[in-house]
């Protein structure tokens, strides 16, 4: 069969949602094919902060922010490796993209985060502080604006014509090849590669099948090989995030004291600090993976957090047997194992820094509370794939560059299926706007093509 739209996108999580909804919003017929029977993709999953620069309310909290900082930290937290100009629209319409989700219905929390995401905290969450939030916001707004969406509907090869230009994707569902033409465009939006073992191996090969992955098993960079075919050039490829907080039994990423990254600290298994715990996500992940057994724990105490929620959501771990609660720290040595005295003494050693605010072990700069209110908390943490950096090269229209670095006509991309945004190392909490403000603009370019 052969089905007709002014835009076709590929993949149904955050940054496809987006595209397809502004598409739509700009007046054209919009289709978005999605392989797996649901729409979310890596994004459902994410701990789903969205960082953006926002004085009302950071300013109550004393976070004086810009956009100018916002830039600075993104692109110097990535080692400088990403495209500035990619940057630059990244951090000056985050805002703009958080106030697009709210205008859809999306509900922002008044709480304002930071989790390994620069100096300043600027990290927002929906009212249930998790990407469902997200998806089904983006998901009923395109249901209002016509667009229309394929389930278990796999894209398989980008079409051109004779000078190149993309006019369709062949597409796989229930066993039937259906061609969709686009007459406008079509978006990539298929998410990262982080769950495909020899993909990954091939850019790094240390990231073996042994490590765990935080990703949802969609998540296999085929829009990275379909648009390769297509003389795509790619970039960053080597750089794949290992989140370092992950649990070590599966990976994921949702059982964490909360707070524990600002408000404690990490030990490895002998119960001795090794690293100044707000360091960026690769200088961490890579501390983690080296000490003994691969595994560290984090800890805190009952200061961990003022709100009801958390405390709530601890407890259920403590039930649940992820998190291990202690009444001295004695005890908690004994519970986990570690060497009793080197713990009372990396953590008496991190009290007087948080007191003198000077870490002179480490040189951690935030030094909020000392961890001296019973009972202690701790639970084992390991690294988890978590997130490609690489991928398709962009430009600021979100059009797919050529190796001449010319546009590939009528082929755009947003999201962690383009490389050049991050850099070699990502902030936590831009991957939301990452998706949202470069879907607004592939969804937008595409329809006005
Ligand atoms: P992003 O955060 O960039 O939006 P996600 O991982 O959230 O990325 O979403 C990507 C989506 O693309 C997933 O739902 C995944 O199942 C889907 N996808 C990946 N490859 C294909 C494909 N070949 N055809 C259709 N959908 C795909």
């Amino acid at each position: 069969p052969l089905k007709t739209y002014d835009v076709v996108v590929i993949g149904g999580g955050g940054a496809g949602l987006t595209a397809a909804v502004s598409a739509a919003q700009q007046g054209a017929s919009v289709a978005v094919l999605e392989k797996t029977g649901s729409l979310g993709g890596n994004t459902i999953r994410a701990t789903a902060m969205y960082n953006c620069v926002d004085d009302a309310l950071q300013r109550p909290l004393n976070i004086a922010d810009s956009e100018q900082l916002f830039f600075e930290e993104t692109y110097n937290g990535g080692h400088q490796k990403a495209k500035p100009e990619l940057v630059r629209i990244l951090t000056s319409q985050a805002d703009e993209g958080l106030a697009f989700l709210q205008e859809l219905g999306l509900q922002i929390d008044t709480v304002i985060d930071n989790c390994l995401g620069g100096e300043h905290a600027r990290g927002h969450y929906s009212k249930a502080h998790n990407g469902t939030d997200f998806i089904q916001v983006l998901g009923d707004a395109c249901a209002r604006e016509g667009v229309d969406l394929y389930l278990n509907t796999k894209a398989e090869a980008l079409l051109q014509d004779d000078s190149g230009a993309i006019i369709g994707v062949t597409a796989a569902h229930e066993r039937q090849t259906i061609q969709f033409e686009a007459r406008r465009g079509v978006i990539l939006a298929t998410g990262g590669f982080g769950y495909n073992v020899e993909m990954r191996m091939h850019y790094d090969q240390s990231l073996t099948g042994d490590l765990l992955c935080s990703n949802a098993p969609g998540t296999l960079g085929e829009g990275i090989v379909m648009a390769e075919a297509v003389g795509a050039s790619l970039m960053n490829m080597e750089y794949i995030e290992l989140y370092p907080m992950a649990d070590i039994y599966d990976g994921g990423l949702h059982n964490s004291i909360p707070n524990a990254i600002n408000h404690g600290i990490l030990v490895n298994t002998q119960g001795d600090r090794f690293i100044r715990e707000d360091a960026g996500r690769d200088e961490l992940a890579e501390a983690i993976r080296s000490q003994e057994h691969g595994f560290v724990y984090s800890i805190a105490d009952d200061d961990f957090s003022t709100l009801q929620e958390d405390r709530d959501f601890l407890e259920g771990l403590v039930l649940m047997g992820q998190v291990v609660k202690a009444d001295s720290l004695d005890e908690l040595a004994r519970l986990l194992d570690l060497d009793p005295v080197l713990l009372n003494t990396a953590i008496a050693d991190y009290n007087r820094s948080v007191e003198a605010q000077n870490d002179p072990r480490f040189h951690r700069k935030t030094l909020i509370n000392k961890i001296d209110h019973p009972p202690f908390y701790a639970t084992a943490k390991t690294v988890t794939v978590h997130h490609t950096l690489g991928g398709v090269e962009i430009n600021e229209r979100t059009q797919v560059l050529n190796s001449q670095k010319q546009p590939i006509p009528h082929l755009f991309a947003a999201g962690e299926v383009t490389g050049g945004i991050h850099g070699a190392n990502r902030l936590g909490g831009n991957s939301f706007p990452d998706c949202i403000v470069f879907g607004r603009i592939a969804g937008t370019e595409a329809a006005r093509n």
